[in-house]
C-alpha cells in the first residue's frame, strides 16, 4: 500500500513536471509569485480567468491547470475542473448564471478533482479507475506540494473539495454533441495520454480543445497511457475527423494556445521517434526508463526550435 502510494505520488510528480515544463523559467516564477501575493491579500481565491473568445473563458486553477467555460444561449459547459481546491462552482457562478454541464477531458488529478460540486458530469468510463486513484486527497496534496510547496502549506484541509464517485458520472463518448443553444460541442476520441482521453470541438467557435491529449509536452508514459504507435493512430484519426473544422487549438497547460497545425507536428514527432531519429534524452524514474523525444534547454523549450515534445516509453514505441 505504501509502495503504491509512493508510486502514485511519484507518477503525479512526473506528470506534473512534464506538463508544467513548458511554463518553467521566469514566466512561471512570475506567475507563481503574483499568485502567492494574491493569496496573502485575499485568503484563498485559487482561480483566475480571462476571456479568450466572446463566449469562452479560460480559467486557471492554483497550479496553472486550465479549465474552459463555454457559454451558449441556454446552457454553459465547464470543460475540466482542475485540482479541486476552493469552490470552482462559486467562482463560475460569478461568470455565468446558465445551467452547467461538466465535461472531463480525462481522469487525471489536475483536471478531474473538482467534480463533487457539480450535478451533471460526463467522463469516459475508461478513465473511471484512474479517476479514483488520481482524485484522492493524497494525489492532490502530492500534486500541489510538488508544484509549489509554499503554496501547499497555505491550503487547509477544508479547502479541498470532497472526493467524488465516478459511478454517478455519465459516460462521455465520441460522436456525442452538447447543444448549449447556438453553440455545439462535438466530442472526439484521442486515446494515448489516457485510455479515455477526449477532445472537444467548439463547432461555431472553430476551436479544438485537445486538453492533455495533444499538449506542448505530451506525457505518454505510465500504465494509463497507450504505446507510441497507437497514440500516433489516435492523432491521425482525430486529424482526419476534424480536418477543416477549426482555426484554433487550445490545450490545458503552458500558454494554453497551440499552433493550428499542432496535430500534424505531433504526428511528425511520432514518425521521427519510430524511425529512431529523435534525440532520445534519457529519463529515469522509479526504476523505469523513458525518453524525452527532443532535447530541451534550461527554459524547457526545444533546442532545435521545434514545437511539441513527447515523453514516451521506448519499449512501447511499436505498441
Ligand atoms: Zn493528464
Ligand atoms: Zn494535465
Amino acid at each position: 500500500m505504501l509502495n503504491m502510494k509512493k508510486k502514485l505520488i511519484a507518477a503525479v510528480m512526473l506528470s506534473m513536471m512534464t506538463v508544467l515544463s513548458p511554463m518553467a523559467g521566469s514566466a512561471q516564477a512570475a506567475e507563481g509569485s503574483s499568485l502567492q501575493a494574491a493569496q496573502t491579500q485575499e485568503q484563498l481565491l485559487p482561480f483566475r480567468s480571462a476571456k479568450i473568445d466572446h463566449n469562452i473563458t479560460r480559467i486557471k486553477d492554483m497550479t496553472g491547470d486550465m479549465i474552459y467555460l463555454v457559454e451558449g444561449k441556454d446552457k454553459a459547459a465547464l470543460i475540466d475542473t482542475g485540482i479541486g481546491v476552493g469552490s470552482l462552482k462559486t467562482y463560475v457562478e460569478k461568470l455565468t448564471n446558465k445551467p452547467l454541464v461538466v465535461i472531463l477531458t480525462h481522469g487525471h488529478v489536475d483536471h478531474a478533482s473538482g467534480t463533487a460540486e457539480f450535478a451533471e458530469v460526463y467522463m469516459s468510463g475508461k478513465d473511471k479507475e484512474l479517476f479514483k486513484e488520481h482524485t484522492a486527497f493524497a494525489s492532490r496534496t502530492g500534486y500541489i506540494g510538488g508544484t509549489n510547496p509554499q503554496w501547499a502549506a497555505t491550503v487547509n484541509t477544508s479547502d479541498y473539495r470532497a472526493e467524488d464517485n465516478a459511478d454517478r458520472f455519465k459516460d462521455l463518448k465520441a460522436g456525442m454533441t452538447f447543444d448549449l443553444g447556438g453553440v455545439h460541442l462535438d466530442i472526439y476520441d484521442v486515446p494515448g495520454h489516457t485510455q479515455g482521453m477526449k477532445a472537444v470541438l467548439l463547432r461555431e467557435n472553430r476551436a479544438l480543445i485537445t486538453g492533455d491529449g495533444a499538449n506542448m509536452f505530451t506525457f505518454l508514459f505510465g500504465k494509463e497511457t497507450l504505446g507510441l504507435s497507437s497514440y500516433e493512430k489516435s492523432l491521425r484519426k482525430l486529424q482526419q475527423e476534424t480536418a477543416g473544422k477549426y482555426d484554433k487549438v487550445y490545450c490545458s497547460h503552458g500558454s494554453g494556445d497551440l499552433t493550428v497545425d499542432y496535430l500534424a507536428r505531433l504526428i511528425e514527432d511520432c514518425q521521427q521517434i519510430k524511425a529512431g531519429k529523435d534525440d532520445k534524452v534519457p529519463f529515469e524514474f522509479m526504476g523505469q526508463k523513458a525518453n524525452i523525444a527532443y532535447e530541451i534547454g534550461p527554459d524547457h523549450n526545444r533546442l532545435d526550435g521545434g514545437i511539441g515534445n513527447i515523453v514516451y516509453a521506448p519499449e512501447r514505441v511499436n505498441e
